[in-house]
């Protein structure tokens, strides 16, 4: 089954809405010679909350048509949760993808797989395709090889997954994000292809066909044609480059 490549910027908590509004119009002059109507390559952009919106508004009037999405969401529907931002809010603004379980949310809010697992069926009940970030540390690399890691916490995440369901596995080793210490190709597929074999195992052949799995950690223009020839690598989750114009466009446009 050939699965469409997508291609994800994570832009973390950088660039506010009015930063974010000339990084919009950078992007559009950047892309204007041959703007972005190349529909083998998907695209989705994750600002912060507060940039979604306007984002949206002037990816839609410049017709540059890349999703968007969220970097996380609350496991609760509503209510009386200060601070958090329901699945539902995000629907309505029309964002199709929320990343869940990001290495920095586990390490820096105690994420555990089960809360990871809640906010996949939260995302889930709204319609939102959750993009389940897992990946090991050097330490747990050298200590129990390179896949069990991400094996683990995707078995815990798709607890209560239904087999038909849109979801987005996203393999970052912890070591190669922001450090500029990329994993090799090689090792990218080893673990994307075993992260593969589990959606098999928890969701069946079908969904293990259709499912998209990214590689994430230090890629860059320079790199990303290298992971995109790997068979069980269908795109990437872009963190630090994504947050300059020219080299995010170099990077979707890793074809050419
Ligand atoms: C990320 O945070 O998801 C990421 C991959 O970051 P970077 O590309 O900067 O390593």
């Amino acid at each position: 089954m050939a699965r469409t490549p997508l291609i994800a910027g994570n832009w973390k908590m950088n660039l506010d809405h009015l930063q974010a509004v000339a990084y919009v119009q950078k992007l559009h002059w950047t892309l204007k010679d041959a703007a972005h109507d190349d529909a083998s390559v998907e695209v989705a952009v994750f600002p912060p909350y507060t940039s979604i919106r306007s984002v949206q508004t002037l990816l839609d009037a410049d017709k540059i048509p890349f999703a968007h999405g969220a970097q996380d969401l609350s496991m609760h529907d509503a209510g009386a949760y200060t601070g958090e931002v329901s699945g539902a809010f995000l629907a309505k603004l029309g964002c199709a993808y929320v990343i869940i379980g990001h290495s920095e949310r586990r390490e820096y809010h105690h994420e555990t797989d089960e809360i990871v697992a809640a906010k996949v069926q939260a995302a889930l009940r709204h319609g939102l395709v959750p993009v389940i970030c897992v990946g090991e540390t050097l330490e747990q690399r050298e200590e129990s090889g390179p896949t069990a890691v991400s094996v683990a916490q995707l078995q815990v995440a798709l607890e209560g997954v239904p087999a038909d369901a849109d979801i987005v596995v996203a393999y970052e080793p912890v070591w190669a994000i922001g450090t500029g210490q990329v994993a090799s190709p090689e090792q990218a597929q080893e673990v994307c292809a075993a992260v593969r074999q589990v959606v098999a195992d928890k969701l069946g052949a079908d969904a293990a066909a259709r499912t998209r799995i990214l590689y994430g950690g230090s890629v860059k223009s320079g790199n990303i044609a290298s992971f995109m020839r790997e068979p069980d690598v269908d795109g990437a989750l872009v963190g630090g480059a994504s947050l300059v114009a020219e080299e995010f466009a170099a990077i979707i446009r890793y074809q050419k």
